[in-house]
């Protein structure tokens, strides 16, 4: 029993990464895909471009996104139909969550919100394709990192995707031919060049963060740290995941 058990896991493990991987190609696709980066670059408004020319200063163009532009979807929403009606605090209702899987290429996979209540639904597609991000302006971190990245890649300031396998992921841009963290879902000052965030504050333990590019990822994970030891103890068999990772994102 143990034996299919553990291969089963390992099985789902493989294709959790190569669901992972699939997205991350697609989105390093597009961010080379100059007709992808002429749609988003047409919505920042005029000021907030001349500010963040060159990455000299992008805390407008963070601004900008985070308040004015994208809005967040919380992982579990409360029906807006039952708690209009409803008259305390306390009839706020929960709405469930049914997932259905998508392409590789458009919708990646899509949420649907019913209430238990009212049978309200909402509709929250998880989209791949940059241009359906744009357009629809709302999501978690992934659509937030997915977009930015794109929008960064407009100004011709070089930006990859970053992902913690921790349920989080974030930007990477070249900036004085330094590779910089930039998370446009957190606030200023700590969106930029705060690599340590999350270890320090979402007592985040890593195992391996990578960054991803059109041809290959790279493991990037020290720059996250200030643990490295304990990172490595962590890993324990898993230590030369690297290529395997590389030959899984080579094929997909
Ligand atoms: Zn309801």
């Amino acid at each position: 029993m143990p034996f299919y058990k553990n291969n089963n896991n390992k099985l789902n493990r493989s294709s959790d990464y190569a669901n992972t991987f699939t997205l991350y190609k697609r989105v390093s696709e597009q961010y080379n895909d100059q007709s992808v980066l002429d749609y988003v670059n047409k919505l920042i408004p005029k000021g907030v471009s001349e500010e963040s020319d060159n990455g000299q200063s992008l805390k407008p163009l963070l601004h900008w996104f985070k308040t004015d532009f994208m809005k967040w979807m919380p992982k579990q929403l409360q029906c807006v139909a039952c708690t209009e009606i409803g008259s305390n605090s306390n009839s706020t209702k929960i709405m469930t969550a049914q997932v259905i899987r998508g392409d590789s290429k458009i919708r990646r996979k899509s949420e649907i919100h019913t209430c238990n209540q009212c049978g309200s639904q909402v509709f929250f597609p998880r989209y791949i394709n940059i241009v359906n991000i744009a357009d629809t302006r709302i999501g978690r971190c992934s659509e937030w990192s997915i977009l930015f990245g794109a929008i960064l890649n407009s100004l011709s300031i070089r930006t990859r995707m970053v992902h913690d396998f921790l349920d989080h992921c974030w930007n990477e841009s070249l900036i004085d031919d330094k590779w910089i963290h930039i998370d446009s879902t957190l606030e200023y000052p700590i969106c930029y060049d705060h690599p340590y965030y999350y270890e320090q504050n979402w007592g985040k333990e890593y195992k391996y963060i990578l960054s991803f590019s059109e041809s290959t990822l790279d493991d990037v994970t020290r720059c996250y740290t200030e643990h490295w030891d304990t990172v490595q103890k962590r890993r324990g068999k898993m230590k030369d995941k690297l290529q395997e990772y590389q030959m899984i994102y080579s094929e997909v």
